[in-house]
């Protein structure tokens, strides 16, 4: 039903955007996570590309500088805010880690994730979002890492489902599954891997909603702690860049994202739409974005990179060209660069990319 429901308004957005003459309100964001120039400088150059939203680190957000020259330079500002990735508590305690299938760390390279269920951790991340925000203002927050443990990154096409990691296991969640469903684990099954087989067996789909729940639950917790602070902030949510039976519904049943629950509690979704980084062509962009409307009717904003990243195949100008044209193309709200560091290290990509906005 709201399937049907969102076709209908996405052929009246096509029809609309084709149509009007009217200046369209864009969002054209960039992430940024460091600057070591002149922040008047850099937000010249933004005005003049015409980006008008930064996604920024906690860093940059907190610099005094910054806000004013984003203030004085039209810049909407956003503080990415990352939840269950979190390498320095993980350094200091490492019984907060998420636990795999088999009962070991959930960790591939860099990534490592923090238990979701951890009631303190939790509550602190809540106490942070609600601190940045009170005392630097941003005008959005950008909830990055709400769900659980995958390394999405280095996911190609022709993945094996029954391969992607789920977690997680540990005791704590393990205790709160069965408090919270009535479900409980028989007693003859002692070690973590049999405890998950058996839930992963006969009890999938509850496990699945009650593992997308903590990562709602979470990212409602932070948006509502923000819009104590700052009534009229707007929320944005990093999304998983896979539609809805990719992978056999591994962004329900894998990263723990509702995307319908998670629209709901929020004004803007964006999945990190890295094409290139993942073998996918330029037009898969588009078809994410689309197939993320078709769910939620919310306001897509896709994330599209830049630069080479994790694959050393040539990522060229026509390659960018038409990856900037997918994201901006109806149902999407607008595109964010990732980053600003990779396309600054471009300039044949930040011409193209002007050009590009400027004829949109
Ligand atoms: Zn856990």
């Amino acid at each position: 039903m709201m399937k049907y429901l969102f076709s209908f308004l996405l052929i009246f957005l096509l029809l609309y955007q084709g149509c009007s003459p009217e200046e369209q309100h864009t969002l054209i964001g960039a992430k940024i996570y460091e600057n070591s120039g002149s922040y008047k400088l850099l937000f010249e150059q933004w005005n003049d590309l015409g980006i008008n939203t930064g996604f920024c680190s906690q860093k940059l957000i907190s610099d005094r500088e910054f806000m004013k020259e984003a203030g004085e330079h039209n810049i909407s500002t956003f503080v990415i805010f990352p939840v269950f990735f979190n390498a320095e508590v993980l350094a200091k305690s490492p019984d907060l880690s998420a636990i795999n299938r088999n009962g070991e760390v959930a960790a591939e390279e860099w990534v490592e994730f923090v238990c979701p269920s951890r009631e303190d951790y939790r509550q602190q991340m809540v106490e942070h979002a609600r601190r940045i925000v009170r005392d630097h203002q941003p005008d959005g927050i950008s909830i990055d890492f709400i769900r659980h443990f995958v390394y999405w990154e280095k996911v190609y096409p022709d993945r094996d489902p029954a391969s992607l990691p789920v977690s997680c296991f540990d005791s704590v969640c393990l205790n709160h599954f069965q408090h919270e469903t009535g479900i409980s684990i028989p007693d003859e099954l002692k070690g973590i891997p049999e405890q998950a087989d058996w839930i992963l067996n006969e009890h999938v789909d509850a496990w699945t909603t009650w593992r997308c729940q903590l990562i709602t639950s979470m990212a409602e917790a932070i948006a509502n702690a923000a819009r104590e602070e700052k009534p009229d902030i707007k929320v944005n949510i990093h999304l998983v860049p896979w539609a809805e039976e990719d992978f056999n519904g591994a962004i329900q049943k894998v990263a723990g994202q509702d995307i319908e629950a998670l629209s709901e509690l929020s004004d803007y979704l964006s999945p990190m739409t890295y094409a290139h980084m993942v073998k996918q062509p330029p037009s898969w962009v588009h078809h994410i974005t689309e197939d993320i409307f078709m769910q939620t009717g919310g306001t897509v904003l896709p994330s599209i990179q830049v630069g080479k990243a994790y694959l050393e195949t040539e990522f060229d100008l026509e390659e960018f060209r038409q990856t900037v044209e997918a994201a901006l193309a109806a149902p999407s709200s607008g595109v964010i660069i990732w980053s600003w560091e990779r396309l600054i290290a471009e300039p044949a990509k930040i011409d193209l990319f002007k050009d590009i906005i400027k004829a949109n």
